[in-house]
């Protein structure tokens, strides 16, 4: 079971499924909404995350017309993203696990967008936009 929450802990969530795919993500939507330079999400089983507390300080903002990102209202914390037409999967901020969990980022994404003044030397596969 991984389980996690938001900066103000208002926010608790069980994920009762495996993590086996870690995303660094440098797209300028994931470096606004996160704060820094890049994000390490990891697309989860929708059906498998439960909001355990808190439900009621999620707030979402879409920030493309099919993709909405959800966070804490009170703390600001970012918890997931998800898409309209892939309700399936959802991408957990992998920040916001607090059980143990050890699981490398298997690949980087929209690198063309990546901040210049980042070097990342990781050998893992890097793709220009979205992992094909
Ligand atoms: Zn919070
Ligand atoms: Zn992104």
């Amino acid at each position: 079971m991984i389980t996690g929450n938001c900066l103000c802990r208002g926010i608790q969530y069980e994920y009762d499924g495996v993590i086996n795919e870690l995303a660094i993500c440098h797209c300028n939507q994931c470096k606004r909404a996160q704060g820094t330079a890049f994000a390490i999400n990891a697309p989860i089983d929708a059906r498998l995350f439960k909001i355990i507390t808190g439900e009621h300080l999620l707030k979402m903002y879409y920030s493309s017309p099919k993709k909405h990102r959800v966070f804490c209202s009170r703390c600001g914390s970012p918890i997931y993203s998800a898409h309209t037409d892939k309700p399936a999967i959802i991408r957990l901020r992998s920040g916001t696990i607090t059980s143990e969990f050890r699981h490398p980022p298997d690949y980087q994404q929209y690198c063309e967008s990546k901040s210049d003044w980042l070097e990342i030397k990781l050998d893992i596969p890097a793709f220009a936009r979205a992992r094909e």
